[in-house]
């Protein structure tokens, strides 16, 4: 028999409720399937549903979880969840070129709606990540000694050529990035007035791991939220004054970055560009060419641009010292006006400290 509590809860799944999302789940007889209420399928007779306040009881009665709509998940939006097991779907078949013909066969979607849901959770396609994760278990069976065909085979690529092509353009790329993106962290952050002008301080529990700029908060916030899109972002203005005070005491050239906590990650190459770059002194630049040299590539220049490019933490990293070697200053990642202004805050607080 029906109940008063049900018949609230039909109501729900006919307007699909957002907002009932996680307070009860519905199965339909007639599928076998159950779902949140805000699922986004065709809705089902009533006399085929039935209600449960758990995804768990749901299971137990036999019913499996949508596909669409994720309903195991309470938290988070079904578009993340949707996207987060697509992640580990590729991630599990690295070895075969996994074509989103075969992602919206799996999971119950248009290729095109597929694609335009990942690109717009995570920024990248989920061929760029299947790529990405290529990259990165290559490197790491590198780093544990393999031989290049070897880690390659293991990695999923099918020949040398594809790899090299690949290993060319993305030396200096992070995969581990994406990586990091599907990690659930908890990051707090703070939005503030800078001589730049408005800047983004993010930090996890170890260390800050992000510093951007913009013109707006909401283009920071869409930034970090690109940048972790799994992780649960709380504004956090008044608990880190403080850190927000110091970084702009490094920008005016007042105390070296580098005793700034961070907390990144990076390639065994951008690693060694970044440590130098924290040694370039307050005041002065280097070439891309300079810090090619000082880390022992010199012929990879383009890499070390690359690597001051991804630099994940503006200012902390002073990718901004470095410039070209006719003076010009080279690219910025957060426009060159920034980084003229950031380059004349420095020598004139090096210029007083002397
Ligand atoms: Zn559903």
């Amino acid at each position: 028999m029906a109940t008063r509590t049900d018949e609230a809860r039909w109501q729900a799944v006919q307007t699909r409720d957002r907002e009932s999302d996680g307070k009860f789940v519905f199965a339909v007889s007639s599928t076998g399937v159950y779902c949140r209420p805000s699922c986004p399928s065709k809705r089902p007779r009533r006399d085929n549903v039935t209600f449960y306040r758990l995804p768990k009881e749901a299971e137990s009665a036999g019913f499996r979880a949508c596909l669409r709509c994720r309903p195991q998940s309470l938290s988070g939006s079904p578009q993340q969840e949707l996207v987060k097991a697509i992640c580990r779907y590729i991630e599990q078949h690295l070895d075969e070129p996994v074509t989103l013909a075969q992602l919206g066969a799996e999971f119950r979607q248009s290729p095109f709606h597929l694609q335009r849901t990942f690109k717009a959770v995570l920024g990248i396609t989920p061929k760029d990540y299947a790529n990405s994760c290529r990259m990165n278990d290559f490197r790491q069976n590198l780093k544990a000694g393999h031989s290049v065909t070897r880690a390659m085979h293991d990695a999923g690529y099918s020949s040398t050529s594809r790899l090299y092509s690949r290993t060319a353009s993305e030396l200096g790329m992070d995969p581990a990035k994406y990586r990091r993106g599907a990690i659930a962290a908890p990051i707090r952050y703070t939005c503030a007035d800078s001589p730049l002008g408005r800047i983004l301080i993010a930090t996890t529990d170890k260390g800050i791991c992000s510093i951007k700029f913009a013109d707006s908060d909401e283009e920071l916030e869409q930034g970090l939220k690109q940048e972790f899109p799994f992780a649960s972002r709380r504004r956090d203005d008044e608990g880190m004054a403080e850190l927000a005070a110091t970084l702009m005491q490094h920008m005016r050239g007042l105390e070296p970055a580098k005793t700034l906590p961070l907390d990144i990650q990076a390639t065994a190459f951008q690693r060694r560009v970044w440590t130098y770059l924290q040694s370039i002194k307050l005041g002065e630049t280097r070439s891309y060419s300079d810090v090619a040299k000082a880390i022992k590539h010199p012929s990879a220049v383009r890499a070390v641009a690359h690597a001051c490019a991804t630099n994940p933490v503006a200012v902390a990293i002073p990718c901004h010292r470095v410039v070209r070697s006719n003076g010009e200053l080279g690219g910025y990642r957060w426009g060159l006006d920034r980084k003229k202004t950031l380059l004349d805050m420095e020598a004139a607080g090096a210029a007083a400290g002397r």
